[in-house]
């Protein structure tokens, strides 16, 4: 008798530490002990008491008094002292009572530790989805009802459906749940030939023309970011399958949550239009620069050009709009010629009389002193970067007027 009466009180113990650890299905608690009523500025506003409460109170005075049963039955622990055992029928039925509610306490702990892990799997799996999924909707119902069934049968009643039935139906709501992640994480992330063609793009050589422009000050540089910040933002996943979603409900490739993007477009479809905007970047950036070189302004400072300097912009006037290929040295000049090229004359006869004043001949070091200081009379308070020179023949200059 005494080895059933250890094995007993082993078991309570173990059942009333799984009653203070607290059981929880679907992250939620499943003993209402805790449930307090929502108040508001004072004025009870709701209850968020459920529907089937369970105190977990009347279940550990059941495991109590038993166990204090068990220990006065413990001391019974000779032959001798059991002959002077005497139990009243009201002990009996008391014991039996609080022997009932053990047993109750381990099908309930029972049956909430196996279907714990299918529901902690859901409750990841609703945070997922946005909360007005139809998966979504169809999970909380379930939620729901589960707790209001585990609870019933944690009270005694008879609960409406048996575990069995419990476990199959989250499992199929796993298995739908399966379905809707795999069909979202097809539409929102790039498998491994998009993130090819997303690689590709990264190496167009519109991108690398349209960064080569985007150095001339007249152009939006937010337009190349925006487009650049789209492209980064696609989640990549090339190795995906469903398999992956057996035992938890995230991708543990690329950790993808649809309901933080469930307004977005597919991503290949974003892919499509990046690249469309990449056309539409280069020509439109193209376009605009050869309206601003097209200005008087421009052309006076083109003008103002030696040949060879203008030549990239020559170049680039001559080609198509949506060509990849910009001239060498284009947006050095380019950017020259749209902040206004200024022209400085330098006069034949005053470089003459520059270079002799002191007499000559004269030493290499002489010589470039005097040509040095006349030049810095000459371009005193301009800017040499849009600054050319111009030398003229005043014979010839006043015979051409
Ligand atoms: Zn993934």
């Amino acid at each position: 008798m005494q080895r059933v009466v250890q094995a007993e009180l082993e078991r309570v113990t173990r059942l009333q530490a799984g009653l203070v650890q607290g059981a929880r299905l679907w992250n939620q608690p499943v003993f209402t002990d805790n449930f307090r009523l929502e108040a508001e500025k004072g004025a009870v506003v709701g209850s968020n008491l459920p529907e089937v409460p369970l105190t977990s109170t009347t279940m550990q005075a059941g495991l109590r008094g038993y166990k204090g049963y068990l220990e006065s039955l413990s001391r019974f622990n000779t032959v001798g002292k059991l002959r002077n055992l005497s139990v009243s029928p009201s002990q009996v039925s008391e014991a039996r009572g609080n022997h009932a509610t053990v047993d109750r306490v381990e099908a309930l702990l029972r049956l909430v530790g196996q279907l714990q892990p299918l529901t902690t799997y859901l409750a990841g799996a609703e945070g997922n989805l946005s909360s007005d999924h139809s998966w979504s909707v169809r999970a909380a119902a379930v939620r729901d009802a589960l707790l209001v069934d585990v609870r019933r049968f944690g009270k005694g009643d008879d609960p409406t459906r048996a575990a069995p039935v419990l476990q199959q139906e989250l499992e199929t709501l796993k298995r739908e749940y399966v379905v809707v992640y795999t069909e979202e994480h097809r539409r929102l992330t790039l498998n491994a030939q998009a993130d090819d063609r997303r690689e590709r793009l990264s190496r167009d050589p519109r991108l690398a023309s349209v960064r080569t422009l985007s150095t001339v000050g007249l152009l939006d540089k937010a337009q190349l970011s925006g487009w650049q910040q789209a492209l980064t933002a696609l989640v990549t996943c090339r190795t995906f399958y469903e398999g992956l979603l057996e035992d938890e409900p995230t991708c543990p490739d690329c950790h993808l949550h649809p309901a933080q993007r469930s307004r977005s477009a597919p991503a290949e479809q974003i892919l499509d239009d990046l690249d469309r905007r990449l056309d539409a970047l280069l020509s439109g950036w193209r376009g605009a620069l050869r309206n601003a070189l097209d200005s008087d302004s421009a052309r006076q400072s083109i003008a103002a050009m030696g040949h060879d300097e203008a030549q990239p912009i020559a170049e680039f006037l001559r080609q198509t709009d949506d060509d990849p290929v910009i001239p060498s040295g284009f947006t050095t000049v380019a950017t020259a010629a749209l902040q206004g090229i200024q022209t400085v004359t330098i006069w034949e006869g005053e470089l003459m009389d520059a270079l002799a004043n002191g007499g000559l001949p004269c030493t290499k070091q002489e010589f470039e002193r005097r040509f040095g200081e006349f030049l810095r009379l000459q371009l005193h308070g301009s800017d040499a970067r849009t600054t050319r020179l111009m030398l003229t023949d005043r014979e010839l200059a006043l015979a051409a007027d």
